[in-house]
């Protein structure tokens, strides 16, 4: 299977530099999600991979050969876009043994193939259908298996699951992990899903900007997040701003503006810096001390109750209780929060302000 390396690759249009200089290595059967919010360049640079278009700089390698000046049908590469484009006047096993016919392939091989992968995607049945008779998830999985049927080692997907509504975006993402997976695919997904990324990714490259600002497994970006950009787009987290006072090896403490102090397990600032920690929801919780919080706001999750509320350091706070509790809260209520101190993650408090350090832009 091939790795996938970028190495300084920038696309500049005009004055937009949609690509900053970023280097990317992906291994060997890896699955990756290059995720970010609209317009920080996911799009760009999975073209760029695939050669739909050529980078102003730097250069793409597939299976450790350069790029330049391979034309996108030289790559070796399976692609599904957002919008799904299937030939609407061919047959779903047309569509799918397209690959194999530009490949040359007989006329029973064609079909052969296209039957392997239509049964892989489930859909052996709908084979002598239109487009138009499927609907949206099938029409996406027909464009998977017509990535796929082409024998390309490496899958690119760029935003496959968006045009697809939320019941049928789930289900197909178990379905896509589990057939690249099989198949030992190497695969790039584009999206700005965060909990898509979440669910399928071995490994998830966030984009800000044009740039990358970290990458990491899911569970190191939801739990340990080195940025706090991150900390704040993937998952859902609370920031209280506060200043180092006590600073000790597994045990460090932060005081809120109110004078309320949170502790934290791991800190990596110094006492007296300017912080901000980062909480999950769920590592918040009612205690007989703490923050003092007035809750503002009682939401109804389903399986849980979201309740979010005003602390006296003027933080918002948002925490989450069992639906058995959710009666014991209501609006103008005042509690005392406290934090799971190993949940916590410390930041130096960014110059140019929270808003600005998290905005999606
Ligand atoms: P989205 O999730 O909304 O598709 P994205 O992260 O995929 O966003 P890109 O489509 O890669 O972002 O766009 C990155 C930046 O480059 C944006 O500012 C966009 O307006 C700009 N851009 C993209 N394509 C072009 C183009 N052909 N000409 C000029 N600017 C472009």
């Amino acid at each position: 299977m091939p790795t996938v390396q970028l190495s300084k690759v920038s696309v500049i249009y005009g004055s937009v530099v949609a690509v900053d200089e970023v280097d990317l290595r992906i291994e060997d059967g890896e699955y990756v999600t290059i995720l970010g919010p609209s317009g920080c360049g996911k799009t760009t640079l999975i073209r760029a991979i695939a050669g739909i278009l050529v980078p102003t700089r730097g250069e793409v390698f597939i299976g450790e050969k350069n790029m330049k000046g391979v034309p996108i049908e030289e790559r070796d590469i399976g692609y599904v876009f957002q919008n799904i484009a299937l030939f609407p006047n061919m047959t779903v096993t047309n569509n799918v043994g397209y690959g194999p016919r530009v490949h040359e392939k007989s006329k029973e091989a064609q079909v052969e193939i296209a039957h392997k992968y239509l049964e892989l995607v489930k859909l052996l049945e709908k084979m002598e259908m239109f487009p138009s008779e499927l609907c949206g998830g099938e029409q996406q999985k027909v464009s998977l298996a017509r990535a796929l049927a082409t024998g390309a080692k490496l899958l690119l997907l760029d935003e496959p699951l968006s045009a697809l509504d939320a019941r049928v975006r789930v289900d197909l993402r178990y379905e896509l992990r589990r057939l690249v997976k099989r198949l030992g695919l190497t695969t790039v997904h584009v999206t700005h899903d965060q909990e898509e990324a979440m669910s399928v990714s071995d490994r998830i490259v966030v984009m800000r900007a044009g740039g990358i600002v970290e990458t990491g497994t899911p569970a190191q970006l939801y739990t340990r997040p080195l940025d706090i950009f991150t900390a704040n787009f993937v998952g859902e987290t609370n920031l209280f701003e506060g200043w180092v006072t006590h600073r000790e090896e597994g045990k460090s403490a932060i005081e809120l503006r109110d004078g309320s102090i949170i502790d934290v397990a791991t800190c990596e600032c110094a006492e007296g810096d300017a912080v901000v920690v980062s909480v999950r929801p769920e590592f918040v919780f009612p205690f007989t001390e703490g923050m003092r919080t007035r809750i503002t706001q009682t939401i109804y999750m389903g399986n849980y109750w979201r309740i979010v509320g005003m602390a006296a350091s003027e933080d918002t706070v948002e925490f989450d209780v069992p639906v058995a509790e959710g009666n014991l809260y209501h609006e103008g209520q005042e509690v005392y929060l406290m934090v799971n101190r190993k949940a916590a993650v410390v930041y130096q408090r960014p110059r140019e302000g929270i808003a600005e350090a998290v905005k999606l832009e």
